[in-house]
Formats: structure tokens, sequence, C-alpha cells
């Protein structure tokens, strides 16, 4: 049952995902390329793989050029691609081309990615498999008209979506019949811009939803396995910010059929490798499908820390042909976690996203911390990519425990030079609704007027305390001479 085995990975990726994936490849054995951009040649993860390669050009283009990627693999020897999230990590072409090649590309078998690329398809192909979805259109909207006339019997409000899109790019949502057309093509606009396609479907708009997400696990033998579920839903403009493994206030019952529902689909449709299955559940506890991810999530980490299953490692094994060592009944969970997703924007100026060095950098630790993070001191953040410089993942026994222990790691986190949003989670671990487990997708909306973000200050104000150590440290050094 057993494919060939990997020895040397290259990683289409960069920042906290692909040292991510560097260690996982330390721990087995295996050999890691980072390939690299002129302005990430700084990168720790490229220090820390066995071999880096420079991608000299636009310092975007170079980690989309799927065909320059693989030739730099063969030339560099690897047997295997792991494509991270985001950049090629769900074009189907690139996973195509990976195995064209002879490489094993860790990742789903390209036509689900493709399916599941397109959410439109993917809405159709999971109701066929017993799966519920939101109310809403299943065919590209050609007809204004026509749209206009299902936005109608749906009931308002609804939202666009674009059916290539993601990242919260290419929605709208449309409270009255009149805001309709302006808003439609304001969407497929936004989403011809960043997905080069245009098409748009329509959803019912759920009011005060919960994101809740299933991660799934298959072998290329039929077996599936869940790692229970994560909750989403503190995010901002419909982009995770905060995420939680499991559910602090989900039914029970409802985490069951869930479960049980997504393995079942997967099963049916012949899915292997690692993904997950994002639903809303609304007010009475419905839950709907809203589309799938075929790659690692970002978050994946709290499902690591609660169920003991490190996910890399597995898509690792998985990729090589390797049959599923543990069942479901095998698997534990264990506590809650959860993931502060530390950006650099400036939660003064909006979030905007902020660069520059860092110019000092005291990183969490002590029991149930975990830090997977690309800064350091005089690390120059740059303005070309995702803001998301690491993430801190706090484990403990109970919800409360885990709450308080995240306070202190947050507390304990200090980066200066460069704003961040650490100070956004700190409030969020000190409100009382987070304490109390009650949250959805309305949650930052309605709490960051309510927040005191004094990101500046504050970080200033540790900055002083930091170097008046210092400096009273070099002092002692100088008096002991
Ligand atoms: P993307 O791929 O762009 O991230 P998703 O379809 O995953 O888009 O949705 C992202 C977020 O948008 C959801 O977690 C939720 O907060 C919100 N959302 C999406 N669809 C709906 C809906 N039908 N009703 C209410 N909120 C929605």
């Amino acid at each position: 049952m057993e494919g060939k085995k990997i020895t040397k990975v290259l990683i289409a990726n960069r920042g906290e995902i692909a040292l991510r994936i560097i260690r996982a490849c330390k721990e087995l054995e295996i050999q890691s390329i980072s390939i690299f951009s002129t302005i990430d040649a700084s990168g720790v993860w490229v220090r820390k793989a066995d071999e880096s390669y420079l991608l000299e050009g636009d310092p975007i283009q170079v980690y989309l050029d799927y065909k320059n990627i693989v030739a730099v693999a063969k030339e560099l020897g690897a047997d295997a691609i792991h494509p991270g999230y985001g950049f090629l990590s769900e074009s189907p072409e690139f996973a195509q081309h990976c195995i064209d090649n002879g490489l094993i590309f860790i990742g789903p078998k390209p036509e689900h990615i493709a399916l599941f690329g397109d959410k439109m398809a993917s809405k159709v192909a999971m109701k066929a498999v017993g799966v519920p979805v939101i109310e809403g259109t299943d065919e590209p909207i050609t007809n204004m008209d026509d749209a206009v006339k299902i936005a109608k019997e749906i009931g308002f409000p609804v939202i666009i979506k674009a059916a290539f899109g993601g990242g919260g790019k290419g929605m709208r949502i449309v409270k009255k019949e009149e805001d309709f057309i302006p808003m439609f093509e304001a969407a497929t606009k936004e989403a011809e811009r960043f997905f080069g396609r245009g098409d748009a479907f329509i959803e019912k708009y759920l009011s005060n939803p919960r994101h809740i997400e299933v991660q799934i696990v298959a072998d290329k033998y039929g077996n599936v396995i869940h790692l229970a579920e994560r909750d989403c839903s503190i995010q901002r403009k419909h982009q995770k910010v905060v995420e939680i493994a499991p559910s602090p206030r989900l039914n029970n019952n409802v985490r069951r059929e869930l479960l049980r529902t997504s393995k079942k689909a997967m099963i049916k449709l012949g899915y292997e490798s690692v993904g997950t299955i994002e639903y809303l559940v609304d007010e009475d506890d419905n839950f709907y499908f809203i589309e799938m991810n075929t790659r690692v999530q970002v978050e994946h980490t709290i499902t690591e820390a609660i169920s003991g299953v490190d996910i890399i490692y597995r898509m690792i094994r998985i990729a090589e042909g390797q049959k599923l060592p543990f069942m479901q009944e095998d698997i534990k969970f264990r506590g809650y976690a959860i993931e502060f997703r530390i950006n650099a924007e400036d939660p003064k100026l909006g979030f905007f996203p902020s660069s520059g060095r860092i110019t000092s950098y005291l990183s969490p630790g002590g029991p149930g911390v975990r830090l997977d993070s690309i800064g350091h001191k005089d690390y120059i953040v740059p303005s070309n990519y995702d803001s998301m410089i690491g993430k801190l993942i706090v484990t403990g026994l109970d919800w409360e425990g885990v709450v308080r222990k995240s306070r202190r790691a947050l507390d304990e986190f200090i980066i200066a030079g460069i704003p961040t949003n650490i100070p956004l989670h700190r409030q969020i671990v000190r409100d009382e609704d987070f304490k109390e487990g009650i949250f959805n997708t309305t949650y930052l909306d309605q709490k960051l007027p309510t927040f005191t973000l004094d990101a500046i200050h504050e970080i200033e104000d540790d900055q002083a305390k930091y170097e008046h150590i210092a400096a009273i440290v070099a002092a002692l050094k100088i008096t002991n001479k």
C-alpha cells in the first residue's frame, strides 16, 4: 500500500506556512527547498530550509509562475511539491503540471481542486451528496432580469458572491431591491479584476450566523476521518481573525450531524488528502455548506492542538500513498485551542497594512503556547504580501483556562517598530461575551467601536520599558568589568 517515499520537497510558498512545512520535513528527515523572491531573501524560512533558491523577477509573480517552479523543483532534484495555502495551492493546473512532470503534489486530486475552486459548482456537488446548502442560484447569472427575480424570491437581504472568488473579494450584501443591479455589477467587476472571471451567484444572506468548519483527512484508499470543527466566526471584512477549536457553544447534536455529514460527503466524492468544509450555522442551529478549501488552512494548528494529529506530516504521508494509521475512534479530542492571527496592520488606521523594520520582538512562551511566526528583531516586514506575520496558538483544558492563558500570552507578546493587531486580540480576550463563548460573524463589527485600540501607545510603553531594562543591563555589564 505504500507508494514512493518522498525524499525532497520543494515548498511553493513563503512566510510562516513555508516554515511550518520545513519543520514537518525536518521531523520526517525529508530534505526541504525554499524558493524566495528578491525581497524575501532575509526571511527566516529561507535560512531554515536545507536548500533555497532565488527566483528573480516580480516578487509576487515568481510565487505564481508554476511552470518555472516545477522546472526549479526538477533541477534541484525534488520529488514532491507542497503548495501551502494561498498562491498556487488551489490551482488545478499547477497540481496537474506537477503530476505530469513526475512530481508528487502534496494535496488533493486536481479534479477536486477544480471542482471546489468553483463555489457554485461545489454547492451543486455537495447538495448531491446530502449536504445542506444555502438557498440561492446554482447557475451563472447571465440575465439581470432573472437575477432580480431570483433575489426577490429568495428575499432580501441577499449576498452576491464570486463563483471563483475568495478572501472576501467580489462579495456584496444587498439589503434592498433597488441596490441589486449596481452591486451586482460592482461584484462582478471586482471578481473579474481579482480572479480573472466575473461569474457571480446569489445566496440568501443569513443574519448572525456562526462560521463553523470541519477538518477532513482522507487517504487514497477511501478512509476518511474528521478532526472535529473549528469556529471561525470572529472575522473582519469576512476574513478570519481568531479561530477556535472546538466551537465553545455548538449544540452537540448539531456538531455530531455536521461531522457525520461532512465525512459521508467526502467518502462519496472520493476525496483525498486534507481539506476543510466550511459551513454557516444560523440562529436556529441549521447548518449550510458555503465552500470547501482543498488545501491546508491557516488555522490547522488549533486542530493539531486538540487532536494531536500533525496535519502537515499526515499530508505528506498520504501523498506518499500511506494508509491512515488511525481510525476515527482512535482520535481523542482534548481541551480547547485558540489561534490569534498576528497581522502587521494598524488598528488605529482602520487596520491598514503596515510594513517596515521590527525594532523589538519578545515572543510569548510557557505552558500551552505555540508560536508559528516569521517575526524577529530587525525583520523587515515587506508591503508586497499578506500582512500576517505569524500565529499565536494557545491550548488549555477548558474554555475559561484557555482564555486566561491567551490573555497572559498576548500580554507577553511585544512587537515594536511596526503596528500590529495584538492590541485588538488583547481586547477580545478581555471581552465578557468572548469569555462566555458568545460570538457570531457580526461579533467584531459590533465590538470594534467599544474596544480601545491604543496600539501605538501601548507598544511604545512596552518598548520604553524594554529599553530601560536593556540600558540597566548594559550599565551593569560596564560596572562589572
Ligand atoms: P471567501 O471564500 O471569500 O472567504 P466565504 O464564502 O468563505 O468567502 O465566506 C466568508 C464569510 O462571509 C463567511 O464566513 C461569513 O462570515 C460571510 N458569509 C458568506 N456567505 C454568507 C451568507 N450567505 N450569509 C451570511 N454571511 C455569509
